[in-house]
């Protein structure tokens, strides 16, 4: 599609979660157009990304990614590109997010100046700098180059709606009774609660450090051309017209952005593997055997992501009420909140004799710090995910039609967890957040429910069958007929082409 010397550049946020579906995208866009891609990052992330980059071209999974470039732009400090917990310490203090969202602001000018060396070199400005809707400043970047900007929200559309909207208009500090509406979502549609917030939301009045922060880099994402979103148009309707509602921008819903072989149900091998944290883990293959020995949809599968952990209590608390669910389990396990990360998994953190009973009886298998999540999803006997609904986790999950117990800990979490209840009705909450109470019993209450062979966990599982029919449906592409997600790219990439013509 158009001149294949085409130039994209692109510009994720630092964290692991925000960067593979960046290079995701970028392998997207060169199956359908041999663009070249330049992806912009730290020297740490670039370092990561090349990794990763050359394990999955060894495998031949995706398209050789020949063309897809890494920069790096030198950063100050210590390069907090945040590695998934298995190389960080516990869960960054919220304090040190405020920086690091703070410290992006530096990378504004050595964009500009590799935009400007792109520019002298290709004797053309790039098509389009693709960059986070957490780097808004890329599109004064742009704009000052010649060149576009659009936003890519590496969440769903409600999630970055209702994250973006109350950064913007803060609406919970007008609550009456603990409810408040949400600039951009319908009035017909959902309240929020102030009980749904995180913590460092409830407390944001404007003047705080993460208000100014969030809102610097998030308000200048509404000068780009337009949102890309990593979701499926036929899944999120009012999270899509909330976005539109809000920046008066046109949505291109262009995901799930997973391996093919995700999306094609059944099919396990050849999955990409994040090459961080491997070595800490377990090999997919001893999970998969382990998964072999249970019933169909009869396993739980239990992980906070590459960034979270729970505090001691909590984790014990989870460990108890498995066990007395006496439901099969595999649960991703690191040191609780308040201590290293890269230290030994001490057994205290469990109650007593707990790693042996599970591995004894079979019941749960527990796996130090990073499991292969994907496979685990698309086996047949996982039955429910309890997560704490980062957005790729919600993602793999549904396309596999594996229904949720959320446990949201950070940034829009909570909201995902609320559309995945209330809009999808694919969901029961366990609990919010690292500092609440969680009984034993409350986890054996949800466990029950989500895995029950009849009422709500039937009709949450037949819920996630049809919603994971929808994700897979909207990246086919078979003879004359394109998912939604296809069609949303290709029309996004026509967009592109027709704004060089008109100014060029
Ligand atoms: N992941 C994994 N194994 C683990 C933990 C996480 O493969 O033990 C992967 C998971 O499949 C997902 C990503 O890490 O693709 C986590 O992204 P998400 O958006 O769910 O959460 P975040 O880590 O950004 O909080």
């Amino acid at each position: 599609m158009g001149d294949p010397q085409e130039h994209i550049v692109m510009f994720p946020f630092l964290a692991i979660g925000h960067m593979i579906p960046f290079l995701a995208l970028a392998k997207k866009i060169q199956e359908r157009t041999s663009y070249k891609i330049t992806i912009v990052s730290t020297p740490f992330n670039v370092k990561y990304l090349s990794s990763t980059i050359a394990k999955d071209s060894t495998k031949q999974v995706e398209q050789n990614p020949n063309n897809i470039s890494l920069v790096s732009l030198p950063y100050n400090s210590s390069d907090h590109g945040l590695p998934p917990n298995t190389e960080n310490t516990e869960a960054l203090p919220l304090k040190d997010m405020v920086t690091i969202f703070n410290s992006t602001l530096s990378l504004k000018d050595p964009l500009k100046k590799l935009i400007l060396e792109i520019i002298e070199k290709d004797g053309k400005p790039p098509l389009c700098i693709i960059s986070d809707t957490f780097m808004g400043f890329a599109s004064e970047v742009a704009k000052s180059c010649g060149t576009s900007n659009v936003s890519f929200t590496t969440a769903g559309a409600y999630g970055t709606a209702a994250y973006v909207s109350i950064w913007l208009n803060l609406p919970h500090l007008l609550a009456i009774d603990g409810v408040f509406k949400m600039p951009g979502f319908d009035d017909s549609c959902c309240s929020f609660s102030v009980n749904q917030l995180h913590p460092f939301m409830k407390s944001a009045n404007g003047s705080d450090p993460w208000s100014k922060v969030l809102k610097s880099l998030l308000s200048p994402s509404f000068d780009s051309l337009g949102f890309l979103c990593n979701s499926v148009e036929e899944i999120e309707p009012m999270g899509i017209k909330a976005i539109k509602n809000l920046t008066k921008l046109p949505v291109w819903c262009i995901g799930p952005l997973l391996p093919q072989c995700m999306l094609k149900k059944g099919e396990k091998d050849q999955i990409f593997e994040p090459s961080i944290g491997k070595d800490h883990g377990l090999s997919p293959e001893k999970c998969i055997s382990w998964l072999d020995k249970h019933p169909k949809s009869s396993v739980i599968y239990i992980s906070f992501g590459s960034q979270n952990t729970i505090s001691t209590s909590q984790m014990m608390a989870l460990a108890l009420g498995l066990e007395e669910s006496e439901i099969p389990f595999i649960w991703v396990i690191r040191p609780p909140i308040g201590f290293d990360i890269k230290s030994e998994f001490r057994s205290e953190w469990l109650p007593k004799g707990y790693q042996e009973r599970m591995s004894k009886s079979q019941k749960g298998l527990i796996v130090k710090y990073w499991a292969p999540q994907l496979q685990i999803l698309s086996h047949n006997s996982t039955g429910a995910f309890l997560t704490h609904c980062g957005w790729n986790s919600v993602l793999e999950s549904l396309s596999q039609g594996v229904p949720v117990i959320s446990w949201p800990l950070a940034a829009e979490q909570a909201f995902n967890s609320k559309m995945l209840m209330e809009e999808m009705g694919v969901c029961v909450e366990l609990s919010k957040g690292v500092s609440s109470v969680v009984a034993k019993e409350d986890v054996k209450k949800v466990v029950d429910i989500v895995l029950g062979k009849s009422g709500k966990g039937k009709e949450m599982k037949e819920k996630a069958n049809e919603i994971g029919m929808c994700i897979r449906g909207a990246v086919k592409e078979e003879g004359d007929y394109k998912g939604s997600s296809v069609k949303a790219l290709d029309d996004f990439i026509v967009t592109l082409l027709c704004r060089r013509n008109v100014s060029s």
